[in-house]
C-alpha cells in the first residue's frame, strides 16, 4: 500500500522522530510506495531531504509554507495524500503531529488512531495497538476507512537504515485562508538543553529536593549523563523549575529509555506522564513511596547523600571512556 509520512523539520534538519516514522512507514508499506512530505518555512537542503531514503523513503516531496503552522502543514499533507494515493498517512504523535493528524483525517474522511505503539495487523482488516488511560492500558483499534491516519508514539519504533537516497521534488498545495490565522509574535527557544520530549535519558526531581537552590546537583548529574531535566508539578507550580519541565497528567508525557526520579512520591498523576519509560530508577528516602511499585531499580536513601555519589560514579565512568 502507498504510505505518506509527515517529515517535520526544525531549522532545516530532521529529528530522530522522523527517522522512526519513515522506518515505520517502510514496514507498513509492505513493498508499496513510501513517500515523505516536508512542509516548512525553513526547508532542509535537498541533500538532507534525500537522506530520508536511508530509512526507506522512495520519494520526498518538499513544500515551502509561509510559516510553520500546523494548520498549513495539515493542508499540504492532505493534498499530498490525494496526490500520491496514500492509503496510510503517518505522523509522529508529538506537539505538531497531534494537531495535524485529526485535521488531515477530517480533510480526507479517514480513520485515525493516535498514540500508536504497534505496526498494523493486516491479517484481518487493519488494526493497531495504542496506549489508553494515560498509558495504564492498551487498546486494539480497527480502522475501517479506506484511508488511515496513524500518529505513532515517539521512541517506540526502531530506526532502520539501509536504503539509498530518495528522489526529491517540489509539491505545490493550496493552503486554506484559516491556516495562518494564529500568528506567533515571538518565539523564545530554550538554548543549550536537550529537549525533554526527545530525550533518551531524563533526570527528574520533586519536592524532596526542598528548594530550587538544590537543583545544581540534579543539573550536574543530567549534564554528566547527557540527560534532560524534568520535575513534578508542585515544583513547577512553586517556580522552582520552569513549566516546560513539568511531566505528568497535566504536563508532558515522555517515554525515555531511562527515567531517574529523585525525591518524587510517584502520585498517579505524575506516573501518567512517565510510566511508559523503558527503565525507571527511583531515589526516595521513604521506602513506602508509591514510585517504588513501578521502579525497575530503587534506592532507599536521602537524595542529598545518594545524588553526589551518583555524580562521582558518573565522573569516573566518563573519565574511563
Ligand atoms: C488534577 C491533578 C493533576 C495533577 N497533575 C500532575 C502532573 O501532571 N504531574 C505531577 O507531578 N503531579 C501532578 N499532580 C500532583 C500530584 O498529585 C502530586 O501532588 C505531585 O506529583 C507530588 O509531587 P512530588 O512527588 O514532587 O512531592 P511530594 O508528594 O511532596 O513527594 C516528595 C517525595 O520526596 C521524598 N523525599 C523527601 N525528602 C527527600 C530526600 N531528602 N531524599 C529523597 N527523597 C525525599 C518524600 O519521601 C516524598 O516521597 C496533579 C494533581 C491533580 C489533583
Amino acid at each position: 500500500m502507498n504510505v505518506l509520512i509527515f517529515a517535520e523539520s526544525s531549522e532545516g534538519n530532521f529529528k530522530k522522530a522522523v527517522f522512526e516514522a519513515v522506518s515505520y512507514g517502510k514496514q507498513v508499506a509492505e513493498g508499496g510506495e513510501v513517500v515523505a512530505l516536508c512542509a516548512s518555512a525553513q526547508m532542509p537542503s535537498d541533500d538532507v531531504l534525500a537522506s530520508l531514503g536511508t530509512y526507506g523513503a522512495n520519494k520526498v516531496l518538499k513544500s515551502a509554507i509561509q510559516e510553520d503552522r500546523p494548520a498549513a502543514m495539515a493542508d499540504v499533507l492532505a493534498s499530498a495524500a490525494k496526490e500520491v494515493n496514500a492509503e496510510v498517512i503517518i505522523v509522529s504523535n508529538n506537539y505538531n503531529g497531534k494537531s495535524i493528524a485529526p485535521a488531515v483525517a477530517v480533510a480526507l474522511d479517514a480513520s485515525i488512531a493516535t498514540g500508536v505503539i504497534s505496526v498494523p495487523d493486516t491479517a484481518n482488516g487493519f488494526s493497531v495497538k495504542r496506549g489508553v488511560f494515560s498509558g495504564k492500558g492498551f487498546g486494539h483499534v480497527a480502522l475501517n476507512g479506506a484511508v488511515k491516519v496513524l500518529a505513532i508514539t515517539p521512541n517506540t519504533f526502531a530506526i532502520q537504515e539501509g536504503g539509498s537516497h530518495a528522489s526529491v521534488s517540489d509539491f505545490a498545495a493550496s493552503i486554506g485562508a484559516n491556516a495562518y490565522q494564529v500568528k506567533s509574535s515571538s518565539i523564545d527557544k530554550v538554548q543549550g538543553k536537550i529537549p525533554l520530549t526527545e530525550a533518551e535519558l531524563v533526570v527528574s526531581a520533586g519536592r524532596g529536593m526542598k528548594g530550587p537552590e538544590n537543583w545544581g546537583m540534579i543539573e550536574e548529574l543530567a549534564s554528566l549523563l547527557g540527560a534532560a531535566t524534568a520535575c513534578s508539578k508542585p515544583v513547577a507550580d512553586m517556580d522552582w523549575r520552569p513549566h516546560e519541565e513539568h511531566v505528568g497528567q497535566t504536563g508532558i508525557t515522555i517515554k525515555p529509555n531511562l527515567y531517574i526520579a529523585i525525591g518524587i512520591s510517584g502520585a498517579i498523576q505524575h506516573l501518567a506522564g512517565v510510566s511508559s519509560s523503558k527503565v525507571i530508577v527511583v531515589i526516595n528516602k521513604d521506602p513506602e513511596a508509591p514510585f517504588f511499585k513501578v521502579a525497575d531499580y530503587g534506592i532507599v536513601g536521602d537524595a542529598f547523600d545518594v545524588v553526589p555519589k551518583l555524580i562521582e560514579a558518573a565522573k569516573v565512568l566518563k573519565s574511563a571512556q
